[in-house]
């Protein structure tokens, strides 16, 4: 479908005053027939970006092509409808007085298509997105995840190169939320249009994604497949938001040595510029510590235990040092004051320089 290239992506609403651009400086490189997510925390600036990639939103510096084509410069922004996009929002914004039939069909009269075409197209559509049946139905009669099925009908009708929705299943109970995230990526394989999509749901976006873009303060801070940022996260804003995560102040001992509080001492990749001395975080993921009830590993004891079903969560506390959360095979049982000694797989682990951001 349609490659989006953004180059210097720029935007502050408040000119003059001291807050933070919305969007500062974003380069970005969407492949076509990508799942592409933006991802970060409320206010990183994620709708800001899918609005300018649309046209709704003028940025102050920037460019954006489509497939090679330049939609948008300063003076020079091709208009919404003129570039071959459609948009998914949160809340549906489907017309309540409008049949399921007359919500889809609006943009196709508009384009004035021959009704056998118009026909054919109709029930491709709702059968792609399983609304077929329903075309008679107001919205007051359907669900929430039928609605945005409507919203999402609607969009694609009148084939879009490229798709943007935003936070689209967040109004969606948790259960609806996963069958429709099944859903949509089956639909983006299915269509091949380029989907981009935010959310600052992580778990949705590793799910979801061939890559994610993870924003924080308008920056991007990482753009990768979903393994590299939650296995190799480029920072701790980017390990902390992918996902729990344990972040231990350590020291570099020597080469490839980290030793930190609690006499944990681990056998690391270090990333270039940190040497012996250093101050570092090491960011530990809870599924990559072991528990043993004895043997190798460094000493500690349970303070806390939760079971989750598929899992269960432990909070070790190393003898004076930090207190890890570490998640275990349910099988694998141990009570609240028992010693047990710690094991981090360190092939696992990120290391950040202290300063870092
Ligand atoms: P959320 O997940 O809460 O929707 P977001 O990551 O999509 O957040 P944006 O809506 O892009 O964030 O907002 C980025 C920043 O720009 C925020 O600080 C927000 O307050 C500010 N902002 C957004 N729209 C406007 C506006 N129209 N006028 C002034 N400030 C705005």
């Amino acid at each position: 479908m349609a490659s989006i290239s953004i180059k210097g992506l720029t935007k502050s609403f408040n000119a003059g005053d001291d807050a933070p651009a919305a969007v500062a400086n974003l380069d970005l490189d969407i492949k076509d027939n990508q799942f592409v997510t933006l991802l970060g925390p409320s206010g990183c600036g994620k709708t800001t970006t899918l609005r300018m990639i649309a046209g709704y939103i003028l940025p102050d510096a920037g460019t954006i092509h489509v497939d090679g084509r330049l939609v948008s410069a300063p003076g020079n922004v091709v208009p919404p409808d003129q570039r071959g996009m459609g948009m998914v929002f949160q809340n549906y914004a489907v017309w309540p007085h409008k049949t399921v039939y007359q919500n889809v069909v609006f943009g196709l009269k508009l384009r004035k298509m021959p009704a056998a075409r118009l026909k054919a197209k109709m029930e491709e559509t709702l059968a792609l997105v399983n609304l077929t049946g329903l075309e008679q139905r107001y919205p007051n009669e359907l669900s929430g995840g039928q609605q945005q099925r409507v919203a999402l009908a609607r969009s694609l009708v009148v084939e879009p190169e490229i798709l943007l929705l935003d936070e689209p299943l967040s109004n969606l109970d948790a259960k609806l939320r996963e069958n429709m995230r099944v859903e949509l990526k089956r639909l983006q394989r299915r269509t091949g249009i380029t989907f981009v999509y935010v959310t600052h749901d992580q778990a949705e976006a590793l799910a979801l994604s061939d890559h994610i873009a993870v924003m924080h303060g308008g920056r991007l801070q990482q753009y990768g497949t979903p393994q590299d940022v939650y296995a190799r996260p480029a920072n701790r804003v980017v390990a902390d938001f992918m996902g729990l995560v344990n972040l231990v102040p350590a020291k570099v001992a020597g080469p490839g040595t980290l030793e930190a509080a609690g006499g944990l001492k681990l056998q690391v990749a270090l990333p270039d510029g940190i040497k012996t001395g250093d101050s570092v975080e090491v960011s530990i993921r809870p599924e990559n510590i072991r528990l043993n009830a004895a043997g190798n590993g460094a000493p500690a004891t349970v303070s806390e235990r939760t079971f989750l079903g598929n899992i269960t969560e432990y909070y070790a506390s190393l003898d004076s040092g930090p207190t890890l959360r570490v998640q275990t095979h349910p099988a694998q049982v141990f009570a609240v004051g028992d010693k047990v000694a710690v094991e981090i797989d360190a092939t696992q682990c990120s290391v950040f320089r202290s300063s870092a951001p």
